[in-house]
């Protein structure tokens, strides 16, 4: 593997060939062989998206047909007063139901109602375990990877070429094509040396 970083013009070159089990896409250009992780590349492109789309105080949302109703631990409740506003800032519209529980009626768009649920207390408990409290930009990131991850593209889904092209070039916009919020790599290269040196041609 080669690990010089590839430019973004490169990224920008992609021709999708297929995908390897609905999940990984192959792709070529002059430079080499490209293997993309179709989820982590979308959860990248969403995540710099709601980030920026957060900055603007424009983040898209929709209305659920019923309002969600999730049941709160203490500490997801008090995790869930801090992050209140910043939810809502992210698309979110959810208020306190009864004592313990949590009503959501808003999502952030992209998220399907039957995330939303695991979502919220995957966040809450994120922010819960936290030890000292977290500064507005942490806040704001990890919601924005949040949203992202459950709004992306699942692995084990079959992609029209289209859709291929679509997600490549999306991807070499963004600021940090090579990997996801969390770090995980996006792309593997397989430069032309690599391939070259291989075949022992070089
Ligand atoms: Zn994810």
């Amino acid at each position: 593997m080669n690990q010089e970083e590839p430019t973004l013009a490169s990224l920008s070159t992609l021709k999708p060939l297929g995908q390897i089990r609905n999940s990984f896409i192959l792709a070529v250009n002059e430079d080499g062989l490209w293997i993309i992780d179709q989820h982590v590349a979308h959860e990248r492109v969403l995540f710099e998206r709601v980030l920026k789309e957060r900055a603007a105080q424009k983040v898209g949302s929709q209305r659920l047909l019923m309002p969600i109703v999730l049941e709160l631990s203490p500490a997801q409740q008090a995790a869930f007063s801090e992050i209140s506003d910043e939810l809502q800032f992210n698309g979110f519209e959810a208020e306190p139901f009864g004592a313990r529980s949590l009503a959501v009626k808003v999502a952030p768009a992209g998220v399907d109602a039957g995330s939303v649920e695991h979502m919220l207390h995957e966040l809450l408990d994120q922010f819960s375990r936290e030890e000292q409290s977290l500064n507005l930009e942490k806040i704001r990131a990890r919601i924005a990877a949040s949203i992202a991850c459950h709004a992306a593209i699942k692995v084990n889904m079959p992609l029209e070429q289209n859709k291929m092209e679509w997600l490549l070039v999306e991807l070499a916009k963004t600021d940090h094509p090579m990997s996801c919020p969390h770090g995980r790599p996006v792309v593997l290269r397989y430069s032309v040396k690599d391939i070259q040196k291989a075949f022992k041609r070089i």
